[in-house]
């Protein structure tokens, strides 16, 4: 048991805990989580909201063996739960090995990540969870439950992005493939209206696509992943759609050393050193921040656009800056990206948070229109019976909450607000 006072990494949460737990083995797991009367598991704490909160035992996983196993000839490695993106990452592309599409910072626990669905970006990319094929977690009682994708039903796809409701898992089969480097540009001074004219073709234009504005300004920076594999390493030309490729390195957030950031300049390198925005051993972002996304349907992206530029100067007091995405569509039940490619608003707020929820409020009157489904990681302002009102497995969900876990041992105040208010 630590006794360290237990606060996410924005610091906005301070957990309510009687309890917490950094167990060095599974079997040690198993007898604080049978032992407990309720009990959540905590990844690195980079959620901005009390997904991972309770008043009961709380655990952290990072004092487990950290396990990397390669199964070359499935593709697959099998991962556990606690390690962070950024150490997995180093391990795969040591054996020649690579995932799909990482985050925008690299710190971030596995899962953790896929519990709250957490996504990078790219047309052909749907978010981090959908790489599972199979996981491994310490049941209310203790016992370990494996599912499986080859498994008969679709019960992993329920289990996945599960908010950690249904159990504590403690090891991840991920999908992988061969390593491949990535070369990144980044281009100033995109005009929105050509944005707005031509996001298909922006955010198509790379393995990875990442636009940053704050939609008062009237422009955009773009940064394109270009896997050399498949897009070529070269640039689309020193002028594209009215940008201009920059002249050195930049941070998205205007006025920040771009020392945090990852190589760019079209400097080919491995996938987990240029997918992230942030290098593992900088602060990501800017530090002192809120965070709020929902994820639409892409083809509401044009009418997303003009509505926040409508309230860009509403907005603009509290806003860092507002990054765009994309993230194809999956199974996953509470998936934002559940069966529809997406695009994804994202807003780095300052760290005034009365001033912020109200600006997340305005951004949500605007977006939940166009059929808006905020991240399970960040901040909403609406009511939590409305945020799960809005997935349509949602009640498929319940029921797999009822099955895993009758007496909702593993939930808190947050998915009780979810799921059953
Ligand atoms: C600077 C910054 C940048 C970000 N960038 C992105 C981004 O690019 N894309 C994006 O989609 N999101 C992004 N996020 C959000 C972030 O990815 C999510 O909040 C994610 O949940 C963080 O993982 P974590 O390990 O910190 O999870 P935590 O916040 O610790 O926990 C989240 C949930 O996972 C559950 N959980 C954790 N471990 C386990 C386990 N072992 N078993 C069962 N349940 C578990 C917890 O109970 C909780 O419900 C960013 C956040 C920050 C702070």
């Amino acid at each position: 048991m630590t006794a360290e006072p237990p606060r996410n990494w924005a610091g906005n949460v301070t957990f309510g805990a009687a309890r917490v737990h950094r167990p060095s083995s599974v079997a040690e797991l198993q007898r604080i989580v049978a032992g407990a009367g309720s009990v959540r598991a905590l990844g690195t704490g980079h959620s901005f909201n009390r997904v991972a909160d309770t008043d009961g035992d709380l655990v952290r996983l990072d004092g487990l063996p950290g396990r990397v196993e390669i199964d070359p000839a499935a593709r697959t490695a099998t991962v556990a739960g606690g390690l962070r993106y950024a150490w997995v990452a180093e391990q795969l592309h040591a054996g020649g090995f690579a995932l799909a599409t990482m985050a925008s910072l690299p710190q971030i626990s596995v899962a953790g990540a896929c519990a709250t669905g957490t996504h990078g970006s790219g047309h052909g990319q749907p978010g981090l969870a959908a790489a599972v094929t199979g996981l491994r977690m310490v049941s209310p009682d203790g016992d370990l439950v494996e599912l499986r994708r080859d498994a008969p039903g679709d019960r992993l796809d329920g289990a996945v992005v599960a908010l950690g409701a249904l159990g504590i898992v403690t090891e991840l089969t991920l999908d992988i493939e061969p390593a491949y480097d990535i070369a990144q540009w980044v281009y100033t001074g995109l005009p929105l209206d050509r944005l707005t004219e031509s996001f298909d073709e922006v955010s198509g234009s790379a393995y990875s696509v990442s636009v940053f504005t704050d939609w008062a300004g009237g422009e955009a920076q773009v940064w394109l992943k270009r896997r050399t594999d498949t897009d070529g390493a070269g640039h689309p030309g020193p002028s594209w759609l009215g940008a201009r490729l920059a002249d050195g390195p930049q941070h998205p957030i205007p006025g920040l050393s771009p020392a945090a950031c990852t190589t760019q300049g079209g400097v080919p390198g491995p996938w987990h050193e240029r997918l992230p925005h942030f290098r593992p051993d900088f602060t990501p972002s800017s530090g002192a921040e809120l965070q709020s996304e929902l994820l639409l349907p892409r083809a509401a992206a044009p009418r997303a656009f003009e509505a926040l530029r409508r309230i860009g100067h509403r907005i603009a007091p509290v806003l860092q800056v507002s990054e765009i995405r994309t993230v194809a569509a999956d199974d996953l039940w509470l998936s934002p990206a559940h069966r529809r490619d997406c695009v994804a608003l994202h807003f780095t707020w300052t760290d005034r948070a009365e001033d912020v929820l109200r600006a997340v409020a305005a951004v949500e009157a605007e977006l939940l229109p166009l059929g808006g489904r905020p991240h399970w990681g960040k901040l909403t302002a609406l009511p939590l019976t409305e945020v799960a009102a809005l997935h349509p497995r949602a009640d498929d969900f319940r029921r797999l909450m009822a099955d895993h876990d009758p007496a909702g041992k593993l939930r808190n105040a947050f998915v009780n607000g979810l799921f059953f208010s």
